[in-house]
C-alpha cells in the first residue's frame, strides 16, 4: 500500500471538523478528515427518535451552507445527521470512515499510520524517545 502524506489530519468529521475542513479546502491545503462512523453524521442518527435540538436552524448551520429549514424551526437529531452528511458532500471534503483513531491524551501526535493488517496506529513523542511509540487502535 502507498504511503499517503498530509499537512493536516483531523481526527472527528463532526461539525468542527468539517467546518475546520470547509476552510482548509478553500485554502487548498492538504488534509483529510478520519471518523470512526461508517457514515457522517451517525453520532446524531444514534441519538434518540424524539431528540430536537435546542438550537432553531438559523443556528445550525455550518460555514458556506445554510441549514436546510425554517429558520425558526428546531431540526430533528436525523435531520442534523442529513445535514452534516450533505455539508461533507457539498464541499466534496475528504472524510474517511476509519475506525476509532488512538488518541493518547497530550502526547504529540507525531505521525498516523495506517496499515491494511494492524488498523490504525499513531506514532506519538514522550519524553526523552524523539521517535516516540506507536499506539495501535484496539
Ligand atoms: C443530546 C445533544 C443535543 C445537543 N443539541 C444541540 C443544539 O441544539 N444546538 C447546539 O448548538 N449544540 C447542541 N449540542 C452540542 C453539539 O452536539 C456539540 O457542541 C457539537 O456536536 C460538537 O461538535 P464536535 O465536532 O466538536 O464533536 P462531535 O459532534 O461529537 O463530533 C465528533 C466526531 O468525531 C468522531 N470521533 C471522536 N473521537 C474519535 C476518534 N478517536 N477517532 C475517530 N473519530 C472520532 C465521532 O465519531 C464524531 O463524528 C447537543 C449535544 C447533545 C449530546
Amino acid at each position: 500500500m502507498a504511503a499517503e502524506s498530509f499537512d493536516t489530519v483531523i481526527v472527528g468529521g463532526g461539525q468542527a471538523g468539517l467546518a475546520t475542513g470547509h476552510h482548509l479546502k478553500k485554502q487548498a491545503r492538504s488534509f483529510v478528515i478520519l471518523d470512526a462512523s461508517e457514515r457522517v453524521g451517525d453520532p446524531w442518527r444514534k441519538r434518540w427518535d424524539s431528540l430536537r435540538l435546542y438550537s432553531p436552524a438559523s443556528y445550525d448551520g455550518l460555514p458556506g451552507l445554510r441549514f436546510p429549514a425554517k429558520r425558526t424551526s428546531y431540526p430533528t437529531a436525523h435531520e442534523m445527521a442529513d445535514y452534516l452528511e450533505a455539508y461533507a458532500a457539498h464541499f466534496e471534503l475528504p472524510v474517511r470512515s476509519a475506525g476509532r483513531v488512538p488518541t493518547t491524551g497530550h502526547d504529540a501526535l507525531v505521525e498516523l499510520i495506517v496499515t491494511p493488517d494492524r488498523g490504525i496506529g499513531c506514532r506519538v513523542a514522550r519524553g526523552p524517545r524523539p521517535r516516540g511509540e506507536i499506539h495501535w487502535a484496539d
